[in-house]
């Protein structure tokens, strides 16, 4: 008889076969400036956790004390027996440092993307994308009943295009939602939220912005993009994000209206029905939220390094394309080139990891590095050194 399975092995060694499986790299202690991973001190050169915060010691402190206050799990989902004031504190905290009425927080920026997004449009909608959204993005929209368009990447006189068409619908579509990345994660450009705002405002569309890379980087005190372009709360509705990226932790959250977040946590599946946030992990983002606060040296520290870092590289010949973010691309051409660089920037000492096609177009493999704050001079030296290095034994510079 056939085996039921057999497409598992079949498919997973088809992976191999492409070179596109993942092997993973496996950390032996924290996520920090050095770490030890696969048995060898290297310098991390590719993680998200931007300001270096996952180490933080009063976020460690903070989750140590809540355990012993609150224990190790919330014993329930937010609506039954599962909302602590730790919770509702983290709540109120955030939407406070957004300049926002009101916070939500979800399990991961997943959780609040495909929670959220079916229930803004359904039926009788239109959700506009841009071309380069996150999964997760893609994952919601997939989840709505509305109708789905794209513009092209970041392309506001696209996106007004498609806006146009949307108006000639017949029928007259109920709502439309427009939906960026703020941050793209691949190339480290922002979106032009500014004018999608404005083109979304004149043909009544609501816009969501996911800053899941923006938080923590940009804007004044790294409060992310919609603070970055000064933009009201009345322009981008749905501003979501991660406390899993810059904040150095876990857990999606959005920023709005009360309205947005009572709706939100009435409607959205993926809140409703999975279990809350153990309290070390809500303690620590709070935390997290103090050191943002009265700490502004990180967000600082990441960008003087990301601006040397940025010259330094294209001084030395390297295509580091169109970023305008601690997020540096290293393009190369050929995934195996970006594969090879990988190995041995590993080898001198420099963790980072390709990025190739089907993430990236067949000609734009690359290394993607991304900025971390707790590095120090030194340690961007000797990154740039290793660089230069496998660069030139590669002849890519
Ligand atoms: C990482 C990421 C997410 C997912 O966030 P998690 O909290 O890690 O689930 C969503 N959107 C974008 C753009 C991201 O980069």
């Amino acid at each position: 008889m056939r085996d039921p399975t057999s497409f598992l092995g079949e498919e997973y060694r088809q992976l191999v076969k492409d070179d596109l499986d993942w092997r993973l790299r496996v950390l032996q202690g924290p996520s920090a400036p050095w770490c030890e991973i696969d048995g060898k001190r290297v310098l991390m050169f590719c993680s998200n956790n931007y300001l270096g915060l996952s180490n933080h010691p009063k976020m460690k402190e903070a989750a140590h004390r809540a355990i012993d206050t609150h224990g190790v799990g919330s014993g329930s989902v937010r609506p039954i027996a599962g909302t602590m004031d730790l919770h509702m504190e983290l709540e109120r905290r955030l939407a406070r440092f957004k300049h926002a009425e009101a916070s939500l927080v979800y399990q991961t920026g997943f959780a609040a993307n495909a929670g959220l997004i079916p229930q803004l449009a359904g039926e009788g909608d239109l959700i506009i994308s841009d071309e380069l959204n996150h999964g997760s993005i893609i994952d919601g929209v997939r989840l709505s009943r509305a109708e789905r368009a794209v513009y092209r990447h970041a392309d506001v006189s696209d996106l007004e295009r498609v806006l146009a068409k949307a108006e000639e619908h017949v029928p007259t579509y109920r709502r439309i939602l427009v939906i960026t990345d703020g941050v793209f994660s691949m190339d480290g450009d922002i979106a032009p939220l500014d004018r999608i705002s404005v083109v979304a405002a004149q043909h009544g569309a609501m816009v969501y912005v996911d800053d899941a890379h923006g938080e923590g980087v940009l804007g004044p005190g790294g409060r992310g993009i919609v603070a970055h372009f000064g933009l009201g709360r009345d322009r981008v509705q749905v501003e979501m994000g991660t406390f899993s990226k810059a904040w150095g932790v876990v857990g999606g959250h959005i920023s709005g209206s009360t309205d947005l977040i009572k709706f939100a946590y009435n409607k959205s599946r993926t809140w409703l029905l999975s279990g809350s946030h153990p309290p070390p992990v809500a303690a620590a983002c709070l935390a997290a939220i103090d050191v943002l606060e009265s700490e502004p040296e990180h967000v600082e520290r990441l960008w003087t390094h990301t601006r040397r870092f940025k010259k330094e590289m294209r001084d030395l010949g390297f295509d580091i394309g169109r970023s305008e973010t601690p997020i540096t691309p290293v393009i190369v051409g050929e995934s195996s080139r970006a594969q090879k660089l990988s190995l041995r920037l590993f080898e001198l000492g420099v963790f980072a990891l390709p990025i190739v096609y089907p993430m990236v177009a067949k000609d734009k493999a690359r290394i993607r590095t991304i900025m971390n704050a707790a590095l120090t001079p030194e340690d961007v030296t000797m990154a740039i050194a290793a660089f230069q290095k496998a660069g030139r034994e590669l002849s890519l510079i």
